[in-house]
């Protein structure tokens, strides 16, 4: 945190900050082309060499403090890793949550949770990359769970499901937020909610049973189904009924590092189109010399900017400790547009090539189109705009 006090005080950098973990993180992405990622996705298979070499490089462990082993960069600083990875054409978002989901153990844990989990995580000998939030039949309405957890001696008794829990295969932990304490026994629905850490090699055939769920894309996520899964008490983490916190407490900061992966991937689009429109000559002149093409790039690339500079402010006023929740959520909603829209116009330039697999863009396309609904869909952002930025009735 700096010594600014009031957002007046807070300065954003321009251009590009931080160019030695640019530099490092291009360097590793070199050795995984389209064709690595292209593979994957027709194995749906986990990009396991790519996630060892930026755990290797320490990146995973970016967020977290140097005296539980990790490089304890700003947020800035790891929003940039994940940008330059989808920038080059990789996909981080397959081990981004190891970089964020520890936070709520960060900040809500004991100090013997810390110690046991953290320097292990920040090594990357325990895998924390998988959340369970969200359940099949409430979705967004995310205070109505239904998988219940009741306390049980020194455990916990879980049942319940999950839908959506990505990379419950490749993780030995899970965040998973549950009730422990009825709707009806409580007086905000906030409340009641808990938080625990699951360990998934412990449980697994124990109560625990992990499905995979086939996706537009290739995400490793699953449906998860809990029957009697027993969970020690002392993996609880900031005290029962108090997981709503727990969870909210960290979106400012997801929102920011997952915005970073669509201007990562907004760059993607523009670059690979613009040099696919000047290439491509159709009625004997390059593509690109049609505004019909030229035009919707030249657009897309405004819109990038202009999202890249609210990413910016967003994540310097969360490094100054101020309020950022309407920053980081105008950056989350411009960026997912942004990215989005040059995807489209990526696509469009390509033509029929587009489809052909060997391009990337279908599946870069396809990757793209999730920020509009995944960590939060953008109907939720406008709504909290609406609510907590305009003042008008809470719309649900
Ligand atoms: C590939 C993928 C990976 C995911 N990974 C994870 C994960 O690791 N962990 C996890 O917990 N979840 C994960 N999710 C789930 C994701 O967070 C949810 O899909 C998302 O939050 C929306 O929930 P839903 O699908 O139930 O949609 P619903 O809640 O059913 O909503 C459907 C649509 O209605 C809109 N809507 C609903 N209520 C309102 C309202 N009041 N006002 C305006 N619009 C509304 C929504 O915005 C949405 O567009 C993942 C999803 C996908 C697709």
């Amino acid at each position: 945190m700096n010594a600014a006090t009031t957002a007046a005080d807070v300065s954003v950098p321009l251009g590009e900050d931080f160019p030695e973990i640019r530099d490092s993180v291009r360097r590793i992405c070199a050795d995984f082309p389209g064709a690595y990622w292209r593979d994957l996705d027709q194995r749906e298979a986990y990009p396991t060499e790519f996630v060892k070499a930026l755990t290797d490089a320490g990146y995973l462990a970016a967020l977290i403090p140097e005296q539980y082993g990790g490089a304890e960069l700003p947020l800035r600083a790891a929003g940039v890793v994940l940008e330059e990875c989808h920038a080059a054409g990789c996909y981080a978002a397959a081990a981004h949550a190891q970089m964020y989901t520890m936070g709520s153990v960060l900040r809500h844990g004991s100090p013997e949770q810390k110690a046991k989990y953290l320097p292990r995580i920040a090594s990357g000998e325990l895998r924390l990359q998988a959340f369970g939030v969200t359940e099949p039949t409430t979705g967004t309405d995310t205070t109505k769970l239904k998988t219940r957890a009741v306390r049980d001696g020194d455990h916990y008794i879980v049942n319940g499901q999950k839908v959506w829990t990505s990379r419950a295969f490749q993780s030995d932990l899970m965040l998973l937020l549950v009730r422990t304490t009825p709707l009806d026994q409580i007086k905000k629905k906030t409340e009641g909610l808990s938080v625990f850490l699951v360990d998934i090699r412990e449980c697994l055939g124990k109560g625990l049973e992990i499905r995979p769920l086939k996706a537009m894309i290739n995400h490793n996520t699953t449906e998860v189904f809990f029957d009697n899964m027993r969970v020690p008490a002392e993996n609880l983490i900031g005290g029962e009924g108090k997981g709503f916190r727990c969870i909210l407490d960290g979106m400012n900061a997801e929102r920011i590092l997952v915005s970073h992966e669509s201007i990562g991937d907004a760059r993607w689009f523009i670059r690979t189109a613009s040099k696919y429109a000047n290439e491509r000559i159709v009625f004997d002149r390059p593509i690109g010399q049609n505004q019909g093409i030229q035009f919707p790039l030249a657009r897309a690339y405004a819109e990038m900017q202009a999202a890249d500079l609210m990413l910016r402010k967003a994540a310097a006023l969360f490094q100054a400790g101020l309020p950022c929740g309407e920053d980081a959520n105008l950056a989350k909603l411009l960026s997912s547009d942004a990215a989005w829209h040059a995807a489209e116009a990526c696509m469009q330039t390509h033509g029929g090539f587009g489809y052909a697999r060997e391009y990337d863009v279908e599946r870069r396309w396809r990757e793209a189109r999730i920020q509009q609904i995944a960590p939060v869909s953008t109907n939720l952002i406008l709504a909290y705009v609406g609510e907590h930025v305009l003042g008008m009735p809470r719309s649900y």
